[in-house]
């Protein structure tokens, strides 16, 4: 890393802004700004010595390598005298207007906070908190400018604040620099970070570095000629650069288990053409003369990146045996490389340099769109898709509890989605709200900066079903039908009781007769019900069917289907030895055995759960028991030489209470299929069968749904 020269006075930052801004105007203000904040911080030094206006000067300086508009040079200039000297909103407003002062408050905002966590949740949600608030993009340009400089004097701190410092910066702040594209700042705030976060390792590479630095650079400077000749017969106008690769670049390859040798082998060429069309004929005629690697070839011009990166890159095989990394791109290109975002700031415009920026809204999208990609490898619940879908689609608000932490909720959130955010036991107890001091209505619309104290009750008896309408999160909206759907426990009891007993009337058996202490224990242990309750539960609730509680007991009543259903069952199924059906690779000595859960058959996507001092338990891949379990979670797959047959549940469901069993029956008897049990309540047929692979069951499957009155046929998991 080449070290950057400070700038100390004003005429040198004027002299780098007039490479992109004579506007006598313009460059007048920043000498406004500038000698504002140097009387304001005047006789205030910073810890490395230097004059404080030296901090706010070279964060200018570092947007100038942007080429940000005069705005955006003023309000770094001014950036901390908000903060560091008090002065006021008004008096910023009536020395430089509205758009400096409202930057420089928007910084300021953000500032305060602080951004650090070991939560990977939390980072995404800082990174997403911090561009929210930030409603001018060039807020976060600041932001980043100013911890650029930062870094570049974090010497100055002791080894606890470096790190802290850097760890921040990794977090939260590169991965926002790099989604709006701005290459520049990433990566020198990347390797600044990793010389503090990691400094044995920084130094190791840099030492690696300079000790094949000679032959490394002859190499480049032979394939260059090489490749600008080349270039040069076909007529084509050009560049070439060697390119230096960023230290961080070479620890993150490190980490994905490259070996040294590999990344050193690889060196990088980057030419610049005038014309899009000529990218391509470049490319071209390099792969005619260097062999290209199969796979590394991408067109991200015809495909940019959503930072708007555009550029053809290829590895060949070139000079001496190095493999080359080329990059191929136009100078208007390579500005949008550079700067990304800040490539489209325009003068020449009619409107304010926001306009050009593109207005809000379509930045705003923009961020969050990269900010949810950044979560992509991640997203695996539909929940987590919708909030952040609400987030794009509509605003987000960020509101404050009474002890400031900042809550994120979309815009028209009510107090109810704010409680059930912070914690569903506030959510269910609680009795009202209160907004910046005022009781409001539960439908209250919060506001970005509410701060909002939610009163509960113990007593509470708990939300009312009327919420449902009023909370906008699908959040609150499932936590409310949480609470509900264990009242209706209660209600699955009573019916469970009064089935069962309307059953045992129907068929002239006294209750105490059948519940007699033998009997209860019987049927408890062959349902696997701990107590009554959970019994009657498992009636109302229709997973037993009150006939087949009472057969545990009467097994003779049987009706005539169900008798007929004897015979074609196979209740007395050979144990299944799955022994060599699964395969565990690397293990061969291992028991095995299939969740009943989800009841995996064969070419079913499986998956193992080590169960400690137990097996390996094997589950479909998507059977949500497993979800989550991803630590105890090992690779298995199916012997596709076995033809043995095994047991899944299908559920199928109609419309009419005929009775279909006998259709079943009848659908299993040109199909390799064997009917373990069904059990059969209402319009529901719960069936076990036992089948070769999913093919079949496929087939089976689609035969019951051209039996009359089925409504549909489903697998299911337990
Ligand atoms: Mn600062």
């Amino acid at each position: 890393m080449t070290k950057k020269k400070e700038i100390t006075s004003i005429k040198e930052l004027l002299d780098k802004v007039k490479e992109y801004d004579d506007n006598i105007d313009n460059l007048n203000k920043i000498v406004h700004a500038f000698n504002f904040a140097k009387e304001k911080h005047y006789g205030k030094e910073r810890l490395t010595g230097d004059d404080y206006i030296i901090h706010p000067l070279n964060v200018a300086a570092i947007l100038t390598d942007i080429q940000a508009d005069y705005i955006t040079i003023c309000s770094a200039l001014l950036h901390d005298v908000k903060e560091e000297c008090d002065v006021s909103s008004s008096q910023l407003n009536k020395e430089f207007g509205e758009e400096i002062t409202s930057i420089v408050e928007g910084f300021t905002k953000i500032n305060s906070l602080s951004f650090s966590s070991d939560n990977e949740a939390m980072i995404s949600n800082h990174q997403k908190i911090l561009v929210g608030l930030s409603e001018d993009v060039r807020v976060i340009f600041l932001k980043l400018a100013d911890r650029l400089h930062n870094m570049r004097t974090l010497w100055v701190f002791d080894e606890k604040v470096q790190k802290a410092t850097a760890k921040e910066t990794l977090d939260i702040l590169t991965p926002i620099a790099n989604r709006l594209g701005i290459n520049r700042i990433k990566s020198e705030l990347e390797d600044l970070s990793l010389r503090y976060y990691k400094p044995d390792v920084y130094f190791q590479i840099v030492e690696k570095l300079n000790q094949t630095k000679n032959e490394r650079d002859n190499s480049v400077l032979e394939m260059q000629n090489k490749v600008s000749e080349l270039l040069t017969d076909y007529n084509i106008k050009h560049e070439i650069k060697g390119r230096a690769k960023s230290i961080y670049s070479i620890y993150k390859k490190l980490n994905k288990g490259k070996s040294f040798s590999e990344i050193y082998d690889l060196l990088a060429l980057r030419i610049f053409v005038n014309t899009e069309q000529e990218c391509y004929q470049v490319l071209g005629i390099i792969h005619s003369k260097f062999k290209p690697i199969p796979k590394r070839f991408k067109d991200y011009i015809a495909m940019p990146k959503t930072n708007m990166y555009q550029s053809l890159h290829t590895t060949v095989f070139g000079y001496c045996g190095y493999l080359f990394e080329i990059q191929i791109r136009t100078y208007e290109m390579d500005k949008v490389a550079e700067n990304g975002i800040a490539a489209h700031w325009s003068y020449k415009e009619k409107g304010s340099v926001k306009a050009g920026l593109q207005n809000a809204m379509e930045q705003k999208l923009q961020f969050f769109r990269s900010i949810m990609e950044l979560k992509n490898e991640n997203i695996d619940d539909a929940e987590f898709v919708k909030s952040v879908q609400s987030d794009v689609f509509d605003d987000t608000i960020y509101v404050f509890t009474p002890k400031g932490d900042v809550i994120e909720l979309p815009n028209g959130s009510t107090p109810i989605d704010f409680a059930y955010k912070v914690h569903s036991n506030v959510g269910d107890k609680m009795v009202g709200a209160i907004v910046n001091n005022n009781i409001v209505p539960l439908d209250y619309k919060l506001k970005d900066d509410d701060i909002v104290k939610i009163n509960t009750n113990n007593n509470s008896f708990g939300p009312s079903k009327e919420w449902l309408n009023i909370a906008k999160t699908n959040q609150a909206k499932n936590k409310i039908r949480g609470f509900f759907n264990k009242l209706d426990k209660e209600e699955y009891l009573k019916n469970g009781e009064d089935n069962l007993n309307k059953e045992l009337r129907k068929k002239k058996i006294s209750n105490n007769e059948f519940f007699k202490t033998e009997n209860f224990d019987k049927i408890l242990k062959e349902l696997k019900c701990s107590n009554l309750d959970e019994l009657y539960i498992n009636i109302g609730n229709g997973k037993f069917n009150p006939n087949q509680v009472i057969n545990v007991i009467y097994n003779d009543n049987k009706t005539k289907e169900e008798i007929i259903l004897d015979k074609v069952t196979k209740n007395d199924v050979t144990k299944l030895t799955i022994k060599d059906d699964i395969i565990v690779k690397g293990i061969d000595q291992i028991k095995i055995n299939i969740a009943s859960c989800c009841k995996p058959i064969p070419n079913d996507k499986i998956i193992g759960y080590i169960t400690k001092g137990y097996g390996i338990t094997v589950h479909r891949s998507i059977c949500p028991n497993i979800n989550n379990l991803t630590e105890r979670i090992i690779d298995v797959k199916w012997n596709e030489q076995t033809n043995k047959k095994y047991p899944t549940n299908i559920v199928i469901h109609t419309d009419d209470d005929k009775n279909i069993l006998m259709d079943i029956i009848a659908k299993t008897s040109n199909s390799d299929i064997t009917i373990q049990s069904i059990n059969s309540n209402n319009n529901l047929y719960d069936l076990v069968v036992l089948v070769t692979n999913d093919e079949k069951l496929n087939k089976f499957m689609n035969d019951l749904k051209l039996i009359n009155n089925v409504t549909s046929v489903e697998r299911t998991i337990k």
